[in-house]
């Protein structure tokens, strides 16, 4: 199969000059998305996406409910926390739209089957029936790859709009862009009007109250594995070191992580996530040891990551220098795919000497070995043979 460009590529292909004259151009961007996503029949799924399909999740502060991990702030005790709207962008992760890679560099072969996007919502898939979230997913993939000029500037200026909306209502705006991707925005021909120009503090915005006049107009907050599928090189810096302040990235465990690239994270007050079996009340230990895959451990500070989805907060509230741990959304599609691990496979298990199926090992319909029955004894007559 022929390579696919990356979703950077795609993105690049649009100058800063005509992703803004798209956005000064808003009813020629609207209508054409429109049409698209009303008329557009992806293969594998019976009908066009419906009119209320957005480029953006989440634009509205008071829909909390759009989905259950950006809710999740509202209900918390923290009041930097609950005062956060988060938005995002749900795009088909990896090369799973067929037209574009979204992870180039990025990703592996274990996350790319293990990836969120496919559990929750997106994993339950009845035969013969459309998956409504993955369909939405792949028609916004779609636009990307048909018409990037206006993909870009319909993101943007929804996101401005969410963002605005957020801010009248004393809310600080957060925007998740790769909910199911991993490209560095400030790196590309998108970061003007999409990172920089939103940088400034939303003061600027007299419709701005409260909270919302003190944090930056949007602050881009992205979970990425750039560069954390190796040790760093001496002299090189950490993947986030130039970013712009309303750009904060955490950095993504995966089963090719070396636990000295963990290190070095943690060692310059950085965080780092790694993906946990856990049951979803399960409380997190506040040290945990990593396993990766030449056998070498390292043991970090760690906090439960699944208390909210502020990532961008988590220095500010002190965690920085330690490594947060994520509940990985099992799906039976997993183990019906045979997909089985050990302890420095992607998702690892919170002790890695726990025995499988103990609370803090893997569980044992995912464990590469089952575990052995001991309660079975041989019979006399197997005895009296030997
Ligand atoms: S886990 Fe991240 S890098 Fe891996 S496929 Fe999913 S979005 Fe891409």
């Amino acid at each position: 199969m022929a390579k696919l460009p990356s979703l950077t590529d795609i993105i690049n292909s649009v100058s800063e000059a005509e992703y803004r004259s798209a956005i000064n151009n808003r009813k020629t961007v609207m209508k054409d998305w429109n049409t698209f996503k009303t008329s557009k029949i992806i293969p594998g799924y019976n009908e066009p996406g419906g009119k209320s399909l957005t480029m953006v999740s989440g634009m509205d502060p008071d829909d909390v409910a759009f989905n259950a991990k950006m809710a999740k702030n509202a209900a918390h005790p923290n009041s930097k926390i609950n005062i956060v709207h988060q938005m995002g962008v749900s795009l088909s992760h990896a090369g799973t739209s067929g037209l574009f890679d979204a992870c180039a560099g990025c990703k592996t072969t274990e996350c790319e089957k293990l990836c969120n996007s496919e559990s929750g919502r997106g994993g339950i898939h009845k035969e013969g029936m459309d998956n409504v979230t993955l369909r939405a997913q792949r028609i916004r993939s779609a636009y990307w790859a048909e018409n990037p000029q206006f993909a870009g500037a319909l993101t943007v200026m929804q996101a401005r709009r969410g963002a605005a909306n957020a801010r009248a209502e004393g809310m600080v705006p957060a925007m998740r862009f790769n909910m199911w991707s991993d490209v560095h925005l400030p790196s590309t021909t998108l970061a003007g009007p999409f990172v920089y120009d939103l940088e400034g503090l939303g003061s600027q915005d007299p419709e701005a109250t409260g909270a919302a006049k003190h944090a930056p107009m949007l602050t881009h907050t992205n979970y990425t594995k750039r560069t954390m599928n190796r040790v760093l090189r001496p002299g090189e810096k950490e993947f986030d070191a130039d970013n712009p302040s309303n750009y904060i990235e955490t950095g993504s465990i995966s089963n090719q992580t070396p636990v000295k690239r963990v290190q070095q994270r943690v060692d310059v007050g950085k965080t780092a996530q790694a993906a946990v079996y856990a049951k979803e009340t399960q409380v997190k230990p506040s040290t945990w040891t990593m396993q990766d895959s030449q056998g070498n451990r390292g043991t970090f500070k760690s906090y439960d990551a699944d208390q909210s989805d502020t990532r961008f907060l988590d220095e500010t509230l002190g965690y920085g220098g330690q490594v947060g741990l994520l509940r990985h959304k099992l799906t039976p599609a997993f183990r019906e795919s045979g997909y089985t691990s050990g302890p420095s496979s992607f998702i690892r298990p919170i002790d890695p000497d726990a025995p499988v199926g103990s609370p803090t090992g893997i569980p044992a319909q995912y464990a590469e070995t089952t575990p052995v029955s001991i309660g079975r004894k041989p019979s006399r007559k197997q005895m009296s043979r030997d």
